[in-house]
């Protein structure tokens, strides 16, 4: 997949729209805890800034439903955006309208503005025509970085380039689609797949497309409980995604047929409940005692997995092996995220969780590529077009 991208133009003293995903977490006092979405995009904005482009951002921000919420504002994310680019970033309180023209005919080649959340109206995420001609009018082209949306056919990641038909992918987008790209099309073997987390049915779509790359899968979490039930073998009270059984009952029969390598694990941790002060032991096999709740992979689980992962030479792993919020059921989630960094191999990692576990295992810079959008990563691997990337591809748009 090749992209057009901000590289291939040129942008001095012109108006550039560029959609952001700024969506980063608040506390209650409205700060900023992780503020790493903002500097995924500074590469992108910075080599705007250096063509003297005007630079009007948008970004949606939680989860409004069409209406504005303070508690949603981008006042936050434009404070901080200062800090990083060490200039003033104007915030414009609408983001169509006469307020966000007003903030944009103030400007001159080189100034930043941030327009307030595209989502306090609904006709962002109903893809309106009249919100995407508003957003359009604002600018001379169009640049999209927000690759953790660009699954949804939104009116600032689809509508507007009907509108702008000068586009390009920011730096961002173009990191995630070249990583991304390298897992499907030119795998390094052997290809690790290592799935676990609680969201079965939207990760397991993934999984089937990948059963023709990948050389061997490692589960945990509910994804492993799911798998094990579905081989009708004893889960004991742990979470099972029952819808999805039938789906895991056809991923065996095909690999089979492949002869692929595919682990559950051969021990957990189980619980009595899942708590902090909850009373758990270990497994000696890959069942969950009744009355009893898998929590964690097992110490020979651990073993087992590392050693897939030392032979690996390209690894995707999406969700973590266990509750690791929870101290106790953290260690197979860390110990996979340290044989992941220790790894001689191209690694990504997708979802937010696994993305807090190497984060927590304190790895993160020996993983070579961490997704910034978990949703859009899967529907990118599960074979989808993503309609906000298949709109900047080259052969669409010469
Ligand atoms: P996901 O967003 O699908 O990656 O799921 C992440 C969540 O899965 C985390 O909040 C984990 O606590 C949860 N999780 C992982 N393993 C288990 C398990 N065995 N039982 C219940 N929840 C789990």
């Amino acid at each position: 997949m090749e992209l057009i991208t901000v590289r291939d133009k040129d942008y001095s003293g012109k108006r550039v729209f560029v959609r952001v995903d700024f969506n980063v977490p608040l506390d209650k006092n409205l700060n900023i805890t992780d503020d790493t979405r903002i500097r995924a995009s500074l590469d992108t904005i910075n080599f705007l800034l250096g063509q003297k482009a005007i630079l009007v951002l948008a970004s949606h921000l939680g989860r409004p439903k069409g209406k504005p919420n303070p508690e949603m504002s981008l006042a936050p994310v434009a404070k901080r955006l200062s800090e990083l680019l060490g200039k003033d970033v104007k915030l414009a309180t609408d983001c169509v309208g006469p307020e966000a023209r007003r903030v944009v005919d103030t400007t001159k080649p080189g100034d930043v503005v941030l327009l307030e959340n595209l989502r306090f109206h609904p006709e962002e995420e109903e893809n309106g025509e009249a919100f995407s001609k508003g957003l359009a009018e604002l600018a001379d082209c169009y640049v999209n970085d927000a690759f953790g949306t660009s699954h949804r056919a939104h009116a600032s990641i689809v509508g507007i380039t009907k509108f702008l038909q000068d586009k390009a992918a920011g730096f961002l987008i173009e990191r995630e689609v070249n990583a991304l790209s390298r897992l499907i099309e030119k795998p390094e073997k052997p290809f690790l797949l290592i799935i676990g987390g609680a969201k079965v049915s939207d990760k397991i779509g993934m999984l089937k497309n990948l059963l023709d790359k990948v050389d061997t899968i490692i589960t945990g979490g509910v994804m492993a409980y799911t798998f094990i039930r579905a081989n009708n073998w004893e889960t004991g009270n742990s979470k099972v995604e029952t819808d999805a059984i039938p789906l895991a009952k056809e991923i065996y029969k095909e690999l089979r047929k492949r002869h692929l390598e595919f682990h559950t694990p051969l021990d957990h941790v189980v619980a009595d409940k899942v708590s902090e002060d909850a009373h758990y032991f270990t497994t000696e096999r890959g069942t969950v005692p009744i009355g009893w709740t898998g929590v964690d992979i097992g110490p020979q689980a651990i073993e087992e997995y590392s050693d897939c992962i030392r032979r690996a030479k390209t690894i995707f792993w999406n969700g973590p092996m266990g509750v690791f919020e929870i101290e106790q059921f953290a260690k197979g989630t860390i110990e996979i995220a340290k044989a992941v960094a220790d790894a001689d191999a191209f690694s990504v990692i997708g979802g937010g969780d696994s993305i807090a576990a190497v984060q927590k295992a304190g790895v993160t810079d020996r993983i070579s590529h961490i997704c910034t959008g978990g949703g859009a990563s899967l529907e990118f691997l599960e074979g989808k077009g993503l309609p906000g990337i298949d709109i900047l591809e080259k052969r669409v748009i010469q």
